[in-house]
């Protein structure tokens, strides 16, 4: 359709953008965009919060670390807007306008779409089980109501979490037997750089590829595409890469999506993996979608569940394949998806869902320096850093979550309540706690969206998790349901975040908060 746009109405002219928004409510994915510029062959600036025309067209995006300007050296250019500007609402004049402005419909005979890439047949992945997010629900809440005891049980538990032995997160018991599976090959990981060395959820990766090949007696590879691998390569071995490939070029320097496409494509199609994972961080999720559409290959996105399993329906027989679940229809179900008729199964997967390894640096491993071929015609965007967020704190590594919902009544509340507390828990346990929030508290202006848990905030495994004025929206539960103790505090005993909670407090945070408070000090 876009082609036929630039054809009929412009005549041809190249000079023009396309404006998108990031994710639909229920698919969520957010790879529709950078598929369609990779279809057509054009720059994507994704995760756009604004843009400015005059003097010259600039968009102002949210980048891997920090806020950046960026301006298209070429056009057409395709924008992504996410979360960017006030909701637009109906006036007399654009109604008016809108009234006389012609409208076009289009099917896809209409814009000679190919029928076979087109609609569900079209599509290079399955859904292969829906089912509610209640089913993976294992907690009986236990209720507590004298504040010293709780703060005993607290104890209790979080030392029991910590000895708990960190499993690399895939459930064991895949019998492959004497059948020969759908795929072969390796399963890879691609790992993302972050100053001198990887992404922490590249490296979170690299232990679930370590389960997911075990039960088919494959290798597990991880491909990183920079100017200079330093010591990275060392790091991926000692956390379970049996190969790592390395692709050095000068070219790979910043991080310009077409040029990374390039080499991961060409990488992916050298060596045919049979998987490839991604982390879902903002960079992973601009790669991901274009790598896998250039290779023809079906992408799940946001995954938080990766198991190998079986497949049949009909006449499709899949064996030892990898099953990828992630939340759908605005995390009201969870999906289980199948990749077929590509070579490799590709998926992003959401930080801090899974835990990374113990590094191993005696682990030994082999290391291949594939040359790839990148296309120069390819610079087409020049970036200006604005802010950094370098320095901000991250709740993703804390050991434990105090978070707060729409039950605080207003900022000030969250903050006297939660400040203490925090500082009184982190005392007892001799703990990194911080504090974070639902998306209603952010909304509130509690906090800012940096410290929010959730489908559209973090994902964080704490070893304790504290959720007071939370009601337990699956949105948020799918945030924080791996997090090894959770306790709930909330006025309504029917809440649902207490289907989740290993010790839940039913009351009013104006008095269970300072009471608990009180009972940490005397204990601490
Ligand atoms: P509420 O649902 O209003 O719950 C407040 C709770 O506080 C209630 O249970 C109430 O009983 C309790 N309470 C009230 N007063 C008191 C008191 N005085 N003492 C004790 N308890 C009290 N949400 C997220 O959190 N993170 C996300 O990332 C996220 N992403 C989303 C993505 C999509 C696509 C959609 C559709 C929604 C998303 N949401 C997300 C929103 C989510 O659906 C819920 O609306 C939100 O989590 C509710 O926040 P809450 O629990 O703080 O507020």
């Amino acid at each position: 359709a876009i082609r036929r746009v630039e054809r009929e109405m412009l005549e041809g002219s190249r000079d023009y953008a396309i404006v998108t928004g990031m994710q639909s409510v229920d698919g969520d994915t957010a790879q529709v965009p950078p598929q369609i510029a990779e279809e057509l062959g054009i720059a994507h600036i994704a995760y756009a919060q604004g843009l400015r025309r005059e003097p010259e067209l600039t968009i102002r995006r949210i980048a891997a670390e920090g806020t950046e300007d960026v301006k298209p050296k070429c056009l057409p250019v395709l924008i992504t807007l996410t979360a960017a500007t006030e909701p637009l609402y109906r006036s007399f004049a654009a109604a008016r306008e809108a009234r006389i402005a012609e409208i076009h419909e289009w099917d896809s005979a209409s814009v000679e779409a190919d029928r076979t890439r087109i609609g569900l047949k079209g599509s290079w992945t399955q859904v292969h089980h829906l089912f509610s997010p209640s089913e993976a629900r294992t907690k009986d809440c236990e209720f507590v109501s004298d504040p010293a005891e709780l703060v005993a049980r607290i104890k209790a538990l979080y030392a029991a979490a910590g000895e708990a032995v960190i499993a690399d997160g895939v459930e064991d018991g895949y019998q492959l037997g004497d059948r020969d599976p759908t795929y072969h090959g390796e399963f890879w990981v691609y790992a993302e750089p972050e100053g001198d060395g990887v992404r922490s959820v590249s490296l979170e990766l690299v232990g679930v590829a370590r389960g997911l090949a075990r039960p088919l007696g494959e290798k597990v590879g991880a491909v990183i595409a920079t100017d200079d691998a330093g010591t990275r390569p060392r790091s991926l071995i000692a956390a379970g890469a049996d190969v790592v490939y390395v692709v050095e070029h000068p070219l790979l320097s910043g991080f310009d999506p077409l040029y990374h496409k390039d080499a991961l494509a060409q990488v992916v199609q050298a060596y045919r993996p049979q998987a490839m994972l991604f982390g879902a961080s903002p960079l992973g999720r601009e790669l991901a979608p274009r790598v896998a559409y250039a290779c023809r290959c079906g992408l799940t996105a946001d995954c938080t569940k990766l198991e190998i399993g079986d497949y049949q329906k009909g006449s499709v027989d899949l064996v030892g394949v990898l099953q990828q679940t992630r939340p759908a229809l605005g995390g009201n179900v969870m999906a289980t998806i199948m990749t077929k008729d590509s070579q490799t199964q590709m998926a992003t997967v959401r930080p801090g869902v899974f835990r990374a390894p113990t590094p191993d640096p005696q682990r030994s491993g082999e290391i291949v320096r594939p040359e790839v071929e990148l296309d120069v015609s390819g610079v087409c965007l020049i970036k200006t850093p604005v802010e950094s967020f370098a320095s901000t704190v991250s709740i993703r590594d804390a050991e434990v979550i105090i978070a707060g919902g729409h039950g605080f009544r207003s900022k000030a509340d969250f903050d006297r309540h939660l400040n203490p507390l925090a500082e009184g828990i982190g005392h007892l346990l001799g703990a990194d706690t911080k504090v974070a929030a639902s998306r209603m508290a952010v909304e509130d202006g509690c906090t800012t969206h940096d410290f929010q848990v959730g489908q559209t905030g973090q994902t964080v495994q704490p070893r304790l998790y504290v959720a007071i004025g939370i009601s337990g929206a699956i949105q948020h539960i799918t945030g924080m349901q791996g997090s090894d103790v959770i306790v709930a505090i909330n006025k309504d005993p029917k809440a649902k975040i207490f289907e989740y909670a290993d010790l839940g407090v039913v009351g009013d945070i104006e008095t269970v908060i300072p009471a608990l408070t009180q009972a940490l000090e005397v204990q601490a």
